[in-house]
């Protein structure tokens, strides 16, 4: 099976005044092309800081990442953040939509932004696929929490990545609304093969996955395949 990321030997300190803090010790793993994997521990175990190297967001102090064939440190932060754009998808907890723009905007401004000259149609299509349809011209002020993970997953999806990257994407959500946005998820990977790589807390969605890793003080405590592969 062909393998989508490659971590080797990752390490990572963060500095805090004159201490140094090491909050990954020596994290190798691989995620396959196609595959669901989560990632859980408690928190403070690194789960987000692996995360952000992973993708290319932030560096290791040691190791390596491989990412959709490339090796993350012999590129430069254009060539990395090309590879962002092209390649993968990002959620977040907290949604991280922009306040002052629609819904359809905070979809179509970054595929303009990459060059795509139907952008706003894309983005209508894309907000129909997430069943927010007539919620185009809502700010994100005036949608619901689940409606703003929507309209996140809509722009995550736009890019078409060939991996989608979630820092728990159902943590502010309820149990129904939240099972939504799993849904999508899960769809997204069983129609366009999208390989998800999910930190969450809720270990019957980490059961759905493919691969569970669990983190502990920054160490991979195991590595597991699930009964859903
Ligand atoms: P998790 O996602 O599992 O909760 P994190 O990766 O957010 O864990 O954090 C792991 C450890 O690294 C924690 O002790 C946290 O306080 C510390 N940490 C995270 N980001 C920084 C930072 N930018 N500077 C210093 N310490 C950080």
């Amino acid at each position: 099976m062909a393998k989508i990321l490659k971590i080797n030997g990752l390490e990572k300190t963060y500095k805090s005044g004159s201490k140094q803090l090491t909050v990954l010790h020596d994290i190798s793993f691989e995620v396959e092309k196609g595959q669901t994997f989560s990632i859980v521990g408690p928190s403070g175990s690194g789960k987000t800081t692996l995360l952000g190297l992973c993708a290319g967001l932030d560096e290791p102090n040691a190791g390596s990442v491989d990412l959709c064939g490339y090796t993350l440190n012999t590129l430069n932060e254009d060539e990395r953040a090309q590879l962002r754009n092209q390649e993968v998808g990002f959620i977040f907890q907290n949604f991280q939509l922009l306040p002052t723009l629609t819904a359809l905007e905070n979809v179509s401004v970054p595929l303009e932004l990459q060059g795509a000259k139907d952008a706003a149609t894309r983005a209508k299509e894309l907000l129909e696929k997430v069943g927010l349809g007539d919620r185009v011209q809502h700010y994100p002020s005036q949608l619901s929490g689940g409606e703003q993970q929507r309209v996140a997953l809509a722009r995550a999806f736009s890019n078409r990545p060939s991996i989608l990257f979630a820092d728990e994407p159902t943590g502010n959500l309820d149990e129904e609304t939240g099972e939504k946005v799993i849904q999508l998820l899960l769809d997204l990977n069983k129609d366009a093969g999208t390989t998800l790589v999910i930190i969450t807390h809720d270990l019957d969605l980490a059961a759905r996955t493919q691969q569970i890793l669990t983190l502990k003080g920054g160490q991979i405590l195991t590595n597991e395949t699930t009964a859903t592969s």
